[in-house]
């Protein structure tokens, strides 16, 4: 037999469903969904990155249940750690690149290892930052390069133990000394990334639960008064998610990437579209479990048929499968108009950034409960095999249960819809 895509320490599946499970196979799936949608130009690029991971499972004879930190460097040197942006400023020329590309190395790269995609998610959101306020300082320019190139790691601190949905009311400070350098005192928690990193983007506040006075700072973690400890997060469990204890630490002139007062609105001009790369990863789990599920449901037999023939089963399947497909085309639809967007005046206009902020947290919040139901349900489908150890479905159940939580849980989603909605009443 075959190696298939994850190992687990008992083979409770059949052998030839278990290879027919390949992530080769699986990338076969969803290309005959997505082949039609796609402009050659995205499909093609979805099929490089696939390739690029169908062989650095089999050459690395990877199982899944390795320190995936240790992929990293080789998956940068290829280009896959960001896809958003060109990055011209750190002498490369990603092409594609743009929302549709980064959607596209999302779903490929979750196919080969869902918590490796989330992992690398967080490294990509504190590269935004950074490229858009690098004023050419060597420094930012260093990290910047490092982070997209795989050679390091990075993570994001914004969430604290007493300020998690409330974060705009920081308890974190800083202060400014003589010389221009800040130090920066107190808590963060739930970085994902964060004991792994080397590059952290941490905001703090002059005036504690005072917003208006926060500032941003680019934070090389070897520095004095920086430690991290891992949390344990049962759910992902390869997934380093730390909290941070931040002793007096100084942050030089140069890593001032927005000085106080400027530090609120640097977090959430990229907002968007990191909810909109949370709402691709959504989507790329829940395509990932049916992939699985639909392979598994039309080899595996029960009372002589192919579980997939009885409507349980079938009209199940399908009816998650019309959910996603439909997820996926939206959200296919918004990437395409930042793109063009982009593309025509190099940024994306206020009014338009505005709209967009509405249309990710609705994004988001369906997304992210979408591709909890469809992973789960899937799973119940494949009974046994879909809980075990054997395939990627684990890895999903978990990854999937985080997603309403992160990136602004459903509620605050809500919370932000429920305003839009009465403005849009006042306007009447
Ligand atoms: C796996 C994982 C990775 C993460 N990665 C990062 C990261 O990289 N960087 C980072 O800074 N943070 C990260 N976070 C933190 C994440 O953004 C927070 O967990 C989230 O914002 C919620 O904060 P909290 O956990 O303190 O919950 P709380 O804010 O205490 O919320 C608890 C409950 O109360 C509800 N609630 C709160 N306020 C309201 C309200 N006004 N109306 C209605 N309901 C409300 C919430 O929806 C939730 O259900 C991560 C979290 C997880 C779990």
């Amino acid at each position: 037999m075959k190696l298939s895509s994850k190992k687990g320490k008992v083979q409770c599946i059949d052998g030839e469903i278990l290879e027919k499970l390949s992530l080769k196979t699986r990338n076969k799936f969803l290309n005959y969904n997505l082949m039609s949608f796609l402009d050659p130009k995205y499909s093609n690029f979805l099929k490089q990155v696939q390739k690029f991971f169908e062989n650095f499972e089999k050459t690395n004879k990877i199982t899944h249940n390795e320190d995936f930190y240790e992929w990293i460097p080789e998956i940068g040197k290829n280009g896959y750690i960001s896809r958003l942006h060109k990055f011209e400023d750190i002498g490369l020329n990603y092409e594609p690149h743009g929302m549709t590309s980064e959607f596209m190395r999302i779903l490929a790269m979750d196919f080969f290892d869902p918590q490796l995609t989330m992992a690398t998610g967080a490294t990509a959101i504190s590269v935004n930052p950074i490229l858009l306020h690098n004023e050419d300082v060597d420094i930012r320019l260093r990290a910047l390069k490092e982070l997209v190139t795989g050679e390091k790691i990075g993570c994001i601190c914004i969430t604290e133990p007493e300020r998690g949905s409330d974060a705009v009311h920081m308890q974190t400070t800083c202060e400014e000394q003589e010389d221009g350098s800040f130090l920066v005192n107190g808590e963060k928690i739930y970085q994902t990334n964060g004991s792994k990193a080397d590059w952290a983007v941490v905001y703090a506040v002059t005036e504690k639960n005072n917003g208006n006075t926060m500032a941003q700072f680019l934070v090389d973690t070897s520095w004095d008064g920086w430690t991290a400890e891992r949390v344990n997060i049962p759910w992902t469990p390869r997934m380093h998610v730390s909290k941070e204890n931040l002793v007096n630490l100084k942050v030089p002139p140069e890593c001032v990437l927005g000085k106080p007062g400027e530090g609120m609105s640097h977090l959430f001009e990229g907002l968007n579209l990191e909810r909109l790369s949370i709402v691709c990863l959504n989507i790329a789990e829940a395509w990932n479990a049916i992939a699985h599920a639909v392979i598994y449901a039309n080899m595996r037999k029960q009372f002589n048929k192919e579980i997939f023939k009885y409507q349980g089963v079938g009209f199940t399947l399908s009816n998650l499968w019309a959910q996603t497909t439909s997820m996926t085309l939206a959200t296919l639809n918004v990437c395409q108009m930042i793109d063009d967007k982009m593309e025509q005046l190099g940024t994306l206009p206020k009014e338009f950034n505005l709209a967009l902020g509405t249309t990710a947290s609705q994004l988001k919040l369906l997304s992210a409960k979408l591709s909890e139901r469809v992973v789960y349900e899937c799973a119940n489908l494949m009974g046994g095999a879909g809980v075990c150890d054997n395939t990627l479905m684990h890895d999903l159940l978990g990854i999937s249960r985080l997603q309403e939580i992160g990136g602004g849980t459903r509620q605050v989603q809500s919370h932000i819809l429920s305003s839009a909605l009465r403005n849009i009443f006042k306007q009447l």
